[in-house]
């Protein structure tokens, strides 16, 4: 079910008031339901000893939520210098951020290595060669290529950017041996959005049996397998819910065999976004036109600066309206933003309830990969972004863009190389 029933609850019963105390459109975080997936992730990962979360910071890079997250001990993922500074703002350091950059630059890693560090999480073995100095720790991204098939999101690894080939993994760390590293770890990400615990479980396998190969060529014993993020959250009403009792057991069993074998066994990490936060946030925008063509429209005042998954990835975001939940739905209508983009579309042929104009529209989901992946194309501003407390009370967490902010680019000092 997308949206928890108690979410929707809490934000209905003080709707109309939000509404008019911030003005639309707005994305509102659930601190409750954040609060709960970190417990039932950390409570459900307990038995598998030193397990970790580094939430990936693009799904929701937002300070306020990530201190909630920070107080839960999540650890954070980044992959730009912007991330990194917003994980250090509120406090992380050293082996709370995991550094997982591509296509990277010295000066990056510069970044990463200076004020309290990071884990250097390298995408490629010509990036050793881009470090500043040596690292203690390293870690490196392993892309199974044909063994693996991906999925929707993310693709066929064969043709994913990432990591590093199962062949160059061994010459990496060999070379991180001879440069002086001490520690060690390994990631990957393969899925987005897998529903399918099974997926995870064979991730977490396939890092296993690597470090064990690893270990017997290399002799080193690696410090944690880190399987990425990518767990799914249902966003369409007939999903099923990720089993994640079912993946910690899975995985659970699969570190004990380890250790039955090797006799000793390296930590599990995990940097999920979208499962974390997804469904605990919502966009909440009015409907302000109706157009009747060819197709039926429902025009609102957001558009993609605010959520661009359905225009991108055509990403199902079930829809509900104020007020409206039990009534009849009518005809297929698609609900529009104003962008002269014709995939500027929160829904298409959906069928709601009627609207008028003025109703507030409540768009499941947007607490992942939504606000983060906004953009300013045709002049479009992103929206504010609030917070509904546990007790009860709401919070500006950040404020809309204004033309201000539009405009900030163009004031800069002359800079002209003059004609030869
Ligand atoms: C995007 C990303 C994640 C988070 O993905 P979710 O689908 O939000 O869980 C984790 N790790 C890396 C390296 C990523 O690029």
């Amino acid at each position: 079910m997308p949206m928890s029933d108690a979410f929707k609850d809490r934000l209905s019963r003080r709707l109309p008031d939000i509404a008019e105390t911030f003005g639309t459109p707005f994305h509102i975080y659930d601190e409750t339901g954040i609060c709960d997936t970190c417990d039932q992730l950390n409570t459900t990962f307990a038995p598998l000893e030193g397990f970790r979360e580094y939430f990936a910071v693009k799904a929701l890079p937002n300070p306020t939520v990530m201190t909630i997250l920070k107080k839960k001990g999540f650890g954070f993922d980044c992959s730009s210098v912007p991330e990194l500074v917003l994980a250090r703002r509120i406090g992380s350091a050293g082996e709370d951020i995991m550094f997982t950059s591509n296509n990277t630059r010295t000066k990056q890693f510069q970044a990463a290595m200076d004020q309290g560090g990071a884990i250097l999480n390298l995408d490629d073995l010509s990036l050793i060669r881009k470090l500043p100095h040596v690292p203690e720790q390293i870690c490196f991204r392993y892309n199974p290529g044909p063994e693996r098939s991906g999925n929707h999101i993310i693709g066929n690894p064969v043709e994913a950017k990432y990591g590093l080939t199962r062949e160059q993994l061994y010459t990496a760390y060999e070379t991180a041996i001879q440069m002086g590293v001490k520690r060690f770890g390994i990631h990957t990400m393969l899925a987005s959005n897998e529903l399918n615990h099974t997926y995870m479980v064979e991730t977490a396998d396939m890092l296993l049996h690597v470090i064990s190969e690893l270990h017997r060529k290399l002799s080193i014993r690696f410090e944690f397998i880190n399987i990425g993020g990518g767990l799914g959250i249902p966003y369409s009403p007939e999903d099923a819910p990720f089993d994640l009792a079912a993946m910690a057991r899975g995985i659970g069993h699969s570190l004990a065999e380890f250790k039955k074998i090797n006799a000793w066994v390296p930590r599990l990490y995990m940097e999920s976004g979208r499962y974390i936060t997804g469904p605990h946030g919502a966009l909440v925008t009015t409907v302000i036109n109706h157009k009747h063509i060819y197709r039926n429209y429902v025009g609102v005042d957001a558009s993609m600066s605010a959520l661009m998954r359905p225009g991108i990835y055509g990403s199902y975001h079930h829809i509900h309206i104020h007020g409206k939940e039990h009534l009849p739905v009518s005809g297929p209508v698609d609900v529009i933003g104003g962008l002269c983009e014709n995939n500027d579309k929160f829904a298409v042929q959906r069928s709601l309830p009627e609207t008028r104009e003025g109703d507030l529209l409540i768009i499941h989901d947007t607490g992942a990969h939504g606000q983060s992946m906004g953009f300013n194309y045709n002049g479009h501003l992103r929206p504010k972004e609030l917070l509904l407390k546990k007790d009860g009370s709401v919070v500006l967490i950040r404020r809309a863009e204004t033309m201000d902010d539009y405009f900030a680019t163009l004031e800069f000092d002359p800079l002209v190389l003059p004609a030869p």
